[in-house]
């Protein structure tokens, strides 16, 4: 676990949530993945853009496993999940938004959740509702609801997923931030 102490004399600006400055979290990249502490509070900015997240954080639980294990799953669902559960390493990490990626991500979390709750019911209409005979009504309705279903967690997966995990060890975590974001910090081998 990396030794976290608070410097005295290090800018305010760089002091994130009294977890000590942005240099005694040793954070730094490897290619495009930014490496940290399992349970690191990264600086604060925006983990997209780069930009000032202006105080605004969010923790992050992460879990990783080797992709190998997925392998599992074409010999049992339930071996594999057993066998992840025991192997897969878990990340908290405080993870900071700009104003536009906060909104981006609301958004993502509102299609989700609402956009496959709407989609749900639009699937269950034909058995809560009665439709007009002869209507186009009573066949479109669960089809938009099934496609619905699909497409509402794949969207908000894809909106919500700003930072994730490439790998978790013992001690740290490799993320895949944005661009602009991992650049900003210094390369290690
Ligand atoms: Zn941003």
């Amino acid at each position: 676990m990396t030794q976290l102490t608070i410097d005295p004399y290090a800018p305010p600006e760089a002091v994130v949530e009294g977890r000590g400055s942005e240099a005694d979290q040793e954070i730094w990249r490897e290619g495009k993945f930014v490496v940290c502490a399992r349970d690191a509070h990264l600086p604060d900015r925006c983990a997209v853009c780069n930009e000032p997240a202006q105080g605004y954080g969010f923790l992050k639980k992460m879990t990783w496993h080797s992709p190998w294990f997925f392998l599992l799953i074409l010999a049992n669902l339930l071996i594999y999940l057993i066998v992840a559960l025991c192997v897969q390493k878990t990340a908290k990490i405080r993870i900071g938004l700009c104003p536009r990626h906060r909104a981006r991500r609301e958004r993502g979390l509102w299609v989700g959740f609402l956009g496959l709750a709407v989609s749900i019911v639009c699937l269950a209409s034909p058995a809560l509702v009665v439709y007009p005979d002869g209507g186009l009504a009573r066949d479109v309705v669960p089809m938009v609801g099934l496609v619905g279903l699909v497409l509402c967690p794949i969207l908000g997966v894809l909106m919500t997923q700003l930072v994730r995990p490439r790998r978790v060890d013992q001690d740290h975590a490799w993320l895949r931030v944005g661009k602009p974001f991992a650049s900003s910090f210094p390369e290690r081998d």
